[in-house]
This record gives structure tokens, C-alpha cells and sequence, in this order.
């Protein structure tokens, strides 16, 4: 039994909602050339140049890698306070926590409604991950949907390696660029943009805020025995490294380990442990057969933290219109029916 699939109705956004360059608030937000680096949207040669360039990692991409790991290896040496580990684990869920609930279920599968201020915040909280911008994340999160496993997924196991789609694929010139074409449907709100072209603000914010905290906590509260020093290294770098491999698991790990329920055309995986550690996108198998659902998790058994989190978003107002998993995928299960055929 075909079931629609929503990432189809994102095509429609690409003819009725093409990307405008950021002309918002009536003016044009331009740096000078030297201050280019700053801005994620600056390509000299043309947004769509690069887009077109060889699928090829670059040397100079993976130092920003090895800076955030050699910095958290750095850190293995310095035993943390209690304080420091405890907040380095609540960073890691409470960032999870955004990147599955905000950049992937909100902005790349809209699979529940929110307000303006709301998803503005949302695409902040996410930023916190060091993951880049919403819309650069989400964009190419679609693609990977609408290619799954075959010739233009950017970052199949199966296809290019394991090591390429953990890690390789943000290497590589080409997928650098946000690729607005396929999100339309927010790139057209002027603060999401500019969140998106200035993403290291929030990570800049996360920085800081965890050095001042140290400093404050050092001066005020010795007995917890922590610094500003601490708390960057242990909270900022250990933790934003562990969750980067959190969250690449499943580009990685939910294509190779695991088991099939839905037969799609991929290789994606159902996997509790993975489930366990990404807060419910472990489901993936799931996840692949009906993107469109706000839950992962279709069963009662398959733990989805995040699910259950933004019950309680529900309740308290801030999200609605939660997309449920649709009765013909329950009976698709059970009848054991061929899943979906691609054209
Ligand atoms: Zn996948
Ligand atoms: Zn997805």
C-alpha cells in the first residue's frame, strides 16, 4: 500500500517558493571580502558553482575536526569535577534533544506546527549542537531522503562508506553550500536565514556562556571545585564531540546495524541502543517508511524520548498538530506488505 510521502511535497516549494537572496527587512546584509569567513552564504565563485564541484573531501575541511577532538582529547587529561561531568552529559541530551526534535523533525520533515518566535528559538537551541545552521541541516537532511541509498544521497554507507557518510561528506566543497532550492518553506523567514549565514553565533554564545559560568562558579562556589577552563574544555568540547558522533550514527550506524521492518528501498535499520543514545532516531527503518511522523518510535515499546518530549511540548502549548503515524503503515507492518515503490 503507497503511502504519500511528505519530503514529495517539498519539491512543490522548490517551483512556488525559489530561494531570494537575503534582501529581508528591506536592505541586503553584506560583508566585506575579508570578513567573508564569517558569513556560511558567502561563495565567491557562486553558490552554485561550488554546489557543482567534484564530490571530493578537502584537506583544509578537516581541521575544524580536528581542532573540536583535539581539544576533547586535551581534556581527558584534566579529571573533571563532578559539577563539569554532570553538566557535560545534560548538554549532550539537551542538545540531542534539539537536533532530533527541531533540525530533523521540525525543519526537515515539518512533522508538527509551531509559532514564528518559537522555531526562531528552536533554530537557536539547535545551533547550540555545532552542527551548523536549521536550514543548512535540514536541506540536506531532504536530500538524503529523496535519494536514500542510491546515486545523489550524500552520505549512504552503503554507496561511499562508512566513513564518508559519518564524517567525510561535510569534508567535501560541494555540501557546504545550504541548499535553499529544497527549503523554501523556511528560508523565506528573514531570521532563520540569518541564523543560517551566521551559524557560529550560537556555539559563540554556548562558549562564552560556559566560560563565564566556570568563572562565576569558581569565585562564588568553590566547593564545586570547577573554572571557566573546565567548563569549556569538558562541556563545550568533550560534549559537542560526543554528541557529533552521536548524531552521525545515524547516518552512518542506521544504514548497517539493525533490523528491517518496513521493506523501503534502503538500507535503513531499526535499533534500540541507537534509539537509547539519539533520544528515538535510532528507528530509522521506521523514520525511512513514513518521514511525515513526529514520532519514530511507532510502537509503545520503541523508546522515543524526543516523542515523548514534545508531548509535553504540546501540552504546554509551544508545539501542535503533531502528525501521527497513518493506520495504513500499522497494517502495511502487519500484512507484511511491500512498502512503498520509487519511481
Ligand atoms: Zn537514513
Ligand atoms: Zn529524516
Amino acid at each position: 500500500m503507497n503511502v504519500a510521502d511528505p519530503i514529495d511535497l517539498e519539491v512543490e516549494s522548490e517551483v512556488v517558493n525559489p530561494f531570494r537572496p537575503a534582501s529581508h527587512w528591506g536592505f541586503t546584509l553584506r560583508l566585506p571580502a575579508w570578513l567573508g569567513f564569517l558569513d556560511s552564504d558567502y561563495f565567491p565563485s557562486g553558490r552554485t558553482a561550488v554546489m557543482n564541484l567534484p564530490v571530493k573531501s578537502r584537506a583544509s575541511r578537516w581541521f575544524p575536526f580536528i581542532f573540536l577532538h583535539g581539544f576533547a582529547l586535551l581534556a581527558l587529561f584534566y579529571k573533571p569535577s563532578a559539577f563539569a561531568l554532570s553538566l557535560a552529559v545534560f548538554l549532550y541530551f539537551f542538545r540531542m534533544f534539539a537536533i532530533t526534535a527541531f533540525f530533523h523533525r521540525y525543519f526537515s520533515h515539518r512533522t508538527y506546527k509551531t509559532s514564528r518566535p518559537a522555531q526562531f528559538l528552536f533554530a537557536f537551541w539547535g545551533g547550540l549542537a555545532v552542527q551548523r545552521g536549521a536550514l543548512w541541516w535540514a536541506s540536506h537532511h531532504r536530500n538524503h531522503h529523496r535519494y536514500s541509498d542510491r546515486d545523489g544521497d550524500i552520505h549512504s554507507p552503503v554507496k561511499s562508506g562508512f566513513i564518508w557518510s559519518h564524517l567525510g561528506w561535510i569534508t567535501a566543497d560541494c555540501n557546504m553550500p545550504t541548499r535553499y532550492e529544497t527549503i523554501g518553506d523556511f528560508s523565506r523567514y528573514p531570521e532563520l536565514v540569518f541564523l543560517n549565514r551566521f551559524d557560529w553565533l550560537p556555539p559563540l554564545f554556548l562558549g562564552l556562556g560556559l566560560y563565564a559560568l566556570g568563572w562565576f562558579l569558581e569565585l562564588h562556589f568553590p566547593s564545586l571545585a570547577t573554572s571557566g577552563c573546565e567548563l569549556v574544555l569538558w562541556d563545550f568540547f568533550v560534549s559537542t564531540v560526543v554528541l557529533f558522533h552521536g548524531v552521525c550514527s545515524i547516518n552512518s550506524l542506521s544504514h548497517i546495524l539493525g533490523s528491517q521492518r518496513y521493506r523501503t528501498d534502503d538500507s535503513s535499520k531499526n535499533n534500540f541502543l541507537l534509539a537509547l543514545i539519539t533520544l528515538g532516531e535510532g528507528w530509522h527503518n521506521n523514520h525511512h517508511r513514513f518521514p511525515g511522523a513526529v514520532r519514530q518510535g511507532f510502537f509503545w515499546w520503541e523508546v522515543d524520548m524526543t516523542y515523548y518530549l514534545l508531548l509535553l511540548f504540546r501540552a504546554l502549548g509551544l508545539v501542535w498538530d503533531l502528525h501521527p503515524v497513518p493506520s495504513a503503515v500499522y497494517e502495511e507492518r502487519l500484512s507484511s506488505a511491500p512498502s512503498r515503490v520509487r519511481s
